[in-house]
């Protein structure tokens, strides 16, 4: 395993353990939820947008470590960003889990994925794909309508 990976993992393993934004967001004003029957993995997303820009962004969820991970990783790098920039960041994300995105072999992933980058491996493990992007799919319907209930299936 190269050291990237390595960081990779242990960056997975780190928010998965200790979820950042974790908790129901009192002053949100969109929420979604969002399901993955085929892992379990459940996840609500809340935002609370000023004027055009995600001010705040908070998530509860239950399942795997990927899907955790991936919902703790994306509140941190949506924060401060606009609707648009959230959801063109959510298509970098999906190429990249998908494995659409270019190899990020020799360690030079896409920079405006920043540390979601650490979630490259997730493209060789296709019953992953849904864990990692889960999130991502709540966070989209939270910001298109509110009360929204999205399911990978
Ligand atoms: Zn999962």
């Amino acid at each position: 395993m190269s050291d990237l990976q390595e960081l990779y993992q242990s960056l997975i393993l780190d928010h998965s353990r200790k979820p950042r934004n974790f908790g129901e967001l009192a002053d949100a004003d969109r929420r979604a939820e969002g399901r993955n029957p085929s892992c379990g993995d459940q996840v609500t997303v809340w935002l609370r947008l000023d004027g055009d820009t995600v001010a705040d962004a908070h998530f509860v969820g239950t399942g795997c470590a990927i899907s955790k991970a991936s919902a703790s990783l994306m509140t941190t790098a949506v924060k401060g960003k606009s609707r648009a920039e959230a959801a063109a960041l959510f298509e970098r994300f999906h190429d990249l889990v998908t494995g659409k995105a270019a190899a990020p072999a020799a360690g030079v992933a896409d920079p405006a994925l920043g540390r979601l980058a650490a979630f490259s491996g997730v493209s060789r493990f296709p019953a992953r794909v849904k864990c990692a992007s889960l999130p991502w799919h709540a966070l989209k319907a939270a910001l298109g309508e509110d009360g929204a209930v999205v399911s990978t299936e």
